[in-house]
This record gives structure tokens, sequence and C-alpha cells, in this order.
């Protein structure tokens, strides 16, 4: 399985915090997330980043999970951690960067509610980790595990990647995916988000 990096009770205080992003629908409460993969759109991607000095933040990233911590929707990370598969570095030192970005945030007084990484890999030499597993993207198990723990309403979901497999991660997992070519990331979720209510009504 894919690993969750949130505890029950963190997520028992971060629901009670946002009572406003959540819905009713026959009697059950689903909310709208905006999954982020990371290296590449979170953060610049140099290629296995797992050091807080590799850490470059993309412009405009920790703005936009504030303004999703602020509109009521679920921050979730999915990100495809195959360097833990291929031994660049084990699962300590990404929750120990996962804690770092936690931090960060926080300084803004922002959080990511849910961190999903696949640290599989077909190839991988430890053979712990190697497998064909149903998390590592372009399968949806993140996603799906995610939609099941937070109760996710898909249809007012949206994924930004920033590769092809992203986007066929979130379409069999039945959420709107966006590629992210660059830029400032709050500009481009604005656009995204008005983009997937247009594509909805129509
Ligand atoms: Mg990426
Ligand atoms: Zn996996």
């Amino acid at each position: 399985m894919c690993s969750a990096l949130v505890t029950a009770s963190r997520m028992e205080m971060i629901r009670a915090a946002h009572p406003t992003g959540r819905i009713e629908k026959g009697g059950e409460e689903w909310r709208p997330a905006i999954f982020f993969d990371r290296d590449g759109v979170l953060n610049i991607d140099h290629g296995y980043v797992h050091r807080v000095e590799q850490f470059t933040w993309v412009e405009g990233a920790r703005e936009a999970i504030l303004w999703c911590n602020q509109q009521g929707y679920l921050v979730i990370v999915v990100t495809n951690q195959s360097g833990i598969a291929r031994g660049y570095y084990d699962e300590a030192q990404l929750q120990e960067l996962t804690a770092w970005m936690q931090e960060q945030l926080a300084f803004d007084g922002a959080h990511m509610d849910g961190v999903y990484y696949c640290p599989h890999h077909p190839e991988a030499k430890d053979p712990y980790y190697r497998r064909q597993c149903q998390c590592r993207k372009p399968q949806p198990g993140m996603l799906e595990q995610a939609i099941g723990e937070w109760e996710i309403d898909r249809e007012r979901s949206i994924l930004i990647g920033d590769n092809q497999t992203d986007l066929q991660a979130a379409q069999q997992a039945g959420v709107a995916g966006f590629l992210f070519q660059g830029g400032r990331l709050d500009r481009f979720l604005l656009s995204a988000l008005v983009q997937h209510e247009q594509n909805f009504r129509s």
C-alpha cells in the first residue's frame, strides 16, 4: 500500500476546522480536493529531490495551498517516489522533507492535508519495493485511497500535474486533470478551476 503521512486525529482536527467547505449529499458529507503532484508542480523538479537543500518551491505554490485551505479544498499531494525503490533515499528522508514542507507552509498559516507517495518500482533493487503496484501513477491507487479516506467529491475536485501520467491517474479516478507547464501555480490553479466549472456546466 501507499503511505499516508496524516494521522487520523489530525484528520479530525482539520475536518473540524473546515466546516464551511463541506456539503451535504444524501446525508453524507463530501469535500472537494485539489490533488497536486509534487515534483514539477510544488517544487522545481531537479530529479529525485529528497533533501531540503534541493527543494525550491515553485512560484505561487505556497499561495495556492493557502488559498485551498481558506476555500475549503482539501490539499492532497500524490507523488511517485521511485527514488526509494532505486535506493537513492529512504522513506525516513522523504518523511523528513515532508515535515519540513509542512513547517514552511505553517509560516503562512497553510498546510497539506494528505501526502501520499508510491515508493515502488517494477525494477527496484530492493525486493521489498519491487512490484507492479496500483499506486504508481498512471495507476490511480493513491487518488483512490485519498478519496476513500477523506470522503472526497470527485466531480468538484481537480488534479494538477506536470506529466501525462499524472493526468492518466486522475482520469482513471474520475477526477479532472490539468497539465501545469510552468509559471505561477496559484494563477494556474484559479484558471484550472474556472475551466473545470465551465466544463461542468456545459
Ligand atoms: Mg511531476
Ligand atoms: Zn506503489
